[in-house]
Parts: C-alpha cells; structure tokens; sequence
C-alpha cells in the first residue's frame, strides 16, 4: 500500500517504505519524523488501525520489547561520580554505572534488552560494522532541573529519526516509543547518582546506537545487530570565548550530497569529515561551514545546524528574518533543536521577525554583511545547544557577526534562554519528559 506510486527508479525511497510495510506499527513513527520539518513531529504512535506488526503474519519474530527489561546492577560504591570539569579534562569519555543492550538476529528478531554495567562489547573482527560502516547513533541530553526533576528533551524525535537512520542503512526496525523507553530506564536508575539533585543545570550526554555485527564479509545487509545506549558526561560546547569560529569547506571536500545520506545520523557522515575539521583547526576555527553545490548553498555548521538572522534589502521590505536551510532536499540532519528553535520563533517571535526555511549562499550571506544587514547568526545541535556564531571566513573574506549582547545576540540568546527554561524545568512544557527515577 504505501508504496503505490513510487517510481522504481526511487530506490532508497521504495526499500525505506518497504520495510515499513513489513512491520506497518514503524510507518507513523517514521512517516512524522521525516516529512513535516518544522510542525508537529509527535502526532501519533498508532493511528493506522493495522499497526500490529505482528498480526499480519509478515513478522511473527520478536519485536524490541522494553517491558521485558532485565537488571543487574553495577556496584554502586565501585565508582565515584566526578566532578563535570574532572569528567571532561582527559581523553576518554566517561559513561555512567550502566548500560542498555539489546542483540537482533535476522531468524530469532530482537532479545530481550538489558540493563547491565558499563562495559567493552565483544565484536568479531569481521563485523559488519568495522568495514562497511553499518552504523548509526542519536546524541539527547538528560537535564537535572532547577526544580529538582531530571528531563529529557523531545525524546520520541531522537527515537524516530534512530528508526529512520537505522533503516537507511539496513539494519532491524523497531518501535520508537520502546527505545524510548529504554533511554528513560537507564536515567531512572542512574540519574540518581551521576546526576544529583544537588547539581541543578547540569547535564548527562545519551548516546544510542545500532551496529551490524554480522561476522562474515561481504557487502550485504548484516544479518545480525547490537542495539546499545550509553550515558556519560559531555563538556559544554556552547559558549566559546569570543563566540564560534566557522570556516567554509575546502572546495574540493563536500559533507553531504543530494541523493546521499546526510539526513541520516550514520556514522559514515562524520569519519570523512574530519580532515577538513582538523585543517580548519589548525587555522583557529572551531567548525566547518558546510556550503553545498557550485551556488555554495549554506547547510550546516559542523554537526549543527546553522542560522542567520538578517534584515532583507530595502526593496525586499527590510524585513528581519530568522533564515535557515530546508529539509525537503534530504541535504541536512533534520535536528530536534532546529525543529524546536523554528517552531519556538514562530510561535513566540512572530511579531518581530519572520522564520523562514530555504536555500541561501554564501554570497547572499556576504552581502548582507557588507550591506550591514546581517544581525546574527548561529549553530544549534545537542551537543553545541545554541551556539552564537561571531567570525565566518569564506576564502579570503571574512564576517564579522555582531554579538550585540557581548556573548551572544538578542534573539540567539532569546531562543537559548527559552529552550533552556524548557529543559531544566523553568518553565513547564510537553517537550520536557520527566524521568520517573528510581528512589535511592
Ligand atoms: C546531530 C546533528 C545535528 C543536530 O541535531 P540535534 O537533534 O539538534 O542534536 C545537526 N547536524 C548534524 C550533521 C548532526 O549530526
């Protein structure tokens, strides 16, 4: 049914419905997360009425089932947590007591997931994973509030796109809202401890991810899968002195292409990546300004998202305009703190500018700037949060971004404040999804 009209020609397009046809309780969870950008990304779970994956005889395997969660505890006296500034000084990332796994097999469907202590993984040195990247991941953050509550942000949005990476490069389906289930359990039994109540404003990084572990070579869809969530800490990346430094890609290196996998969170995007991350480095530039296409379309900053805000030409109305690349070309990682700083200035900055969603180059953003249009600009991920953006250099030109509140613009630092009111419980919201976490 859903692929009625597809043209055979749109490969990745017919496989993706395909295999949501298989488990038809996946295409809500999917459908939501890709197609309708900046609105509503949490209509519904199972509005169809044929959701049951199981019910249709195409699947009668086990599906990813958090309910069945297995425990065994860590010795909660091994490990004392650290300090944030401790955590994050060395070269190794620091996870909490536990971690989440579950295991996918192509005849047997998915195990039971557990909750055990953090550990190494055993992997065959012929994994899938090793040498054809069949790899994807999700990055939310846990927020301990101000009110003493611990929240996640948007969850189910991480949980849908995890779906849709995780079919973009064959590995198993599962339900969304049963990953997000599991997130939820590894914070209720660790936020306790690794983020206490005592430290409100802080965070912990969750990172889940799905690998094939097949152990056999050759090119082909891994018959075998290792689901896993971690929890650790992750420094602030936020507020760089002097605000953050892009430099435009190289001309011959490019991060994404249309008709490839930028949209999706694979793990193949970012390992090629860093050359160009490393040289610009090198230079004093924090991230680089990914342009697109012999126009050199702005897409994104780093592994952000990236915004400018500008007052269009006299002629054009000298309108004030928050403006930032689209998503229909499948170009960019539909971000949840994009979503989320779209649907916020629409709602609560429309009587002062205007959000606006389309292609834009470089040059337009270089002429606005010698036309001394340009107000703002700024990268937005989870790991970056809202990032004010001061320098952008461009071969050999350089902008200037005004930082007219010394660390920040007005309407950056507008954006930031609210969505940061969301997450450490300033303001109560259906974004922030408390954790029921376990009484120590
Ligand atoms: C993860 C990521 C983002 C940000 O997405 P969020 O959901 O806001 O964290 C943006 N661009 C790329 C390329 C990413 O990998």
């Amino acid at each position: 049914m859903v692929s009625q009209g597809r043209a055979p020609e749109d490969l990745t397009a017919s496989a993706m419905e395909h295999k949501i046809a298989e488990q038809p309780s996946l295409a809500n969870g999917i459908t939501n997360g890709h197609t309708n950008g900046a609105t509503n990304g949490h209509t519904n779970g199972h509005a169809n009425g044929t959701t049951n994956g199981h019910a249709n005889g195409i699947s009668a395997l086990p599906a990813l089932d958090a309910s069945k969660l297995t425990i065994t505890r860590a010795d909660p006296t091994a490990r004392a947590v650290p300090d944030e500034a401790t955590a994050c000084s060395g070269n190794e990332t620091i996870c909490t007591d536990h971690m989440i796994t579950a295991t996918w097999k192509a005849g047997a469907g998915w195990s039971t997931p557990e909750l055990k202590p953090y550990g190494p993984l055993s992997l065959m040195p012929t994994a899938s994973v090793l040498h054809y990247a069949t790899e994807c991941f999700e990055g939310l953050k846990a927020y301990r509030g101000h009110d003493g509550a611990l929240r996640l942000f948007r969850p189910d949005l991480n949980a849908k796109r995890m779906l849709m990476s995780t079919l973009r490069i064959s590995l198993p389906g599962f339900e969304p809202a049963e990953l997000e289930k599991l997130i939820l359990a590894l914070m209720a039994i660790d936020g306790p401890k690794w983020l206490p109540t005592s430290r409100p404003g802080s965070y912990l990084y969750l990172r889940p991810a799905v690998i094939g572990t097949q152990p056999q070579l050759g090119v082909q869809a891994p018959k075998e899968a290792l689901l896993f969530i971690t929890a650790s800490f992750m420094p602030r990346m936020d507020l760089p002195v002097g605000g953050m430094k892009l430099h435009t890609n190289p001309e011959d290196m490019i991060r994404a292409w249309v008709g490839g996998f930028g949209y999706a969170k694979v793990g193949a995007n970012y390992g090629p990546s860093l050359l160009a991350t490393q040289e610009a480095r090198q230079r004093g530039f924090g991230q680089i300004l990914w342009l697109y296409g012999p126009e050199g379309f702005c897409t994104e900053a780093g592994a952000s998202n990236f915004f400018v805000v500008w007052r269009t030409k006299e002629s054009e109305g000298a309108k004030l305009q928050l403006v930032t690349a689209p998503l229909d070309d499948k170009l960019i990682l539909d971000g949840v703190t994009r979503r989320s700083v779209v649907q916020l200035a629409r709602e609560r900055l429309q009587n002062e500018l205007e959000v606006v969603e389309r292609k834009y180059t470089i040059d337009e953003v270089l002429e606005a700037d010698r036309e001394g249009r340009l107000v703002e600009a700024f990268a937005a991920g989870t790991a970056f949060f809202v990032c004010p953006v001061s320098q952008i250099r461009h071969r050999d030109q350089d902008v200037h971004i005004p930082m007219i509140k010394g660390e920040s613009g007005q309407y950056t630092a507008k954006i930031k404040g609210w969505m940061s009111d969301i997450m450490y419980g300033n303001e109560q919201h259906p974004w922030g999804v408390v954790v029921n976490e376990e009484k120590q």
